[in-house]
């Protein structure tokens, strides 16, 4: 159900609905748009009582949403939804693309400041890199974890960056919400519910990756996970799927892009690296990812990708990087989106 707040609804009129929404039992989101607010309503499991609510002041209509992600939905949240950060000019789902680079994982200070320093440069406005990896083997390589997390908020000040990481369980969800400025779900924990709902409870911007075989329903129902628990800013990347394809490593899914913008206002983004899985793809996939409709890239950078500890087929070297943002600026323009300048930073340089 949705509550639609008339165009001249008073904040105390907006406030009362949500009390009624509370005092019946379910829980009130109030979601502001660029005329009037809506008041998504979860916990409910049949028709609410409609009519109430109907008659309360400064309510236009109250409506059923047919969808089962309701938060998520464009039919509650007609306008684009634009992810903000504080004390930083980047935001994701607005005109400017987000552009997140870095490496796979943090291996060490400097592996991280060299490819950090060259991605800000190249005009990332966020810095990417795992603390906390989750391989398929054991063996691998399984990430610094806190002290990762520590190197990650250095390069942020020496940068000024934002810091995107993965979390992989509750533990690390935790510490990267103190650590960092959005909380990465990776597409094996798509459907990690309990994680979902903790990743929801934190009002840190969630980047929600796209399971290896996820639906886009099942995509947006994990993101309804996040937002019921009243986190509304979540981002969704397309990162490639399993199919019969073994020419990449993954299928990268252009179509979700169109499919995803008119069923939900949630910026979607790309991540060329992980559908080529080899370096020479990266580039052509992230300008058909932007060509598509997308918000932003998220793209593995790595100074001596021969010696990654993960992911180094697929990482871009600096040079290969910075050519892609060039490329990018005329492809931004044609579909009408703008891109920050490049840029010198130097250690100390504020966001
Ligand atoms: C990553 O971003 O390094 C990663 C592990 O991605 P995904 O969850 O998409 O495999
Ligand atoms: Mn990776």
């Amino acid at each position: 159900m949705l509550i639609l707040m008339a165009v001249n609804a008073t904040e105390e009129q907006i406030a009362e609905a949500c009390r009624r929404v509370e005092e019946l039992g379910y829980r009130p989101h109030p979601l502001p748009g660029a005329t009037r607010t809506a008041i998504g309503i979860t916990g409910n499991n049949g028709a609410v009582e409609a009519d109430v609510l109907s008659q309360l002041p400064g309510v236009d209509e109250v409506i059923a949403v047919s969808k089962p992600y309701k938060l998520a939905s464009r039919d509650v949240k007609r306008e684009d939804t634009i992810v903000r950060f504080p004390n930083s000019e980047a935001t994701i789902g607005g005109a400017e693309l987000a552009i997140m680079a870095g490496p796979c994982g943090v291996e060490s200070r400097d592996q991280l400041f060299r490819a950090a320093e060259a991605v800000a440069n190249s005009g990332a406005r966020f810095l990417r890199g795992g603390a906390f990896k989750p391989r398929t083997s054991p063996y691998a390589f399984q990430g610094l974890g806190e002290e990762g997390l520590e190197l990650l908020a250095a390069a942020r000040e020496a940068f000024g960056l934002l810091v995107v990481t993965e979390a992989v369980d509750h533990i690390s969800l935790a510490l990267i919400d103190q650590y960092a400025d959005m909380i990465q779900i990776g597409a094996r924990n798509m459907q990690n519910f309990a994680m979902l709902k903790l990743a929801g409870q934190t009002r840190k911007p969630v980047l929600l990756k796209r399971g290896m075989s996820a639906t886009l329903d099942e995509l947006l129902m994990a993101a309804e996970y996040v937002m019921s628990e009243g986190n509304y800013n979540v981002v969704l990347c397309e990162r490639g799927i399993r199919t019969f394809a073994d020419h990449t490593r993954n299928t990268l899914d252009v179509g979700i892009i169109p499919s995803a913008k008119r069923l939900t206002h949630l910026p979607i983004i790309v991540d060329p690296s992980h559908a080529a899985g080899k370096r020479d793809n990266v580039v052509p996939l992230a300008r058909a990812g932007v060509a598509a409709g997308a918000d932003g890239l998220i793209v593995e950078v790595h100074c001596d990708p021969d010696r990654a500890l993960s992911d180094g087929a697929q990482s871009l070297y600096p040079a290969q990087f910075d050519a892609m943002m060039q490329n990018m600026r005329g492809i931004a323009s044609l579909v009408g989106r703008t891109m920050v300048a490049p840029r010198t930073v130097r250690s100390g340089a504020t966001r």
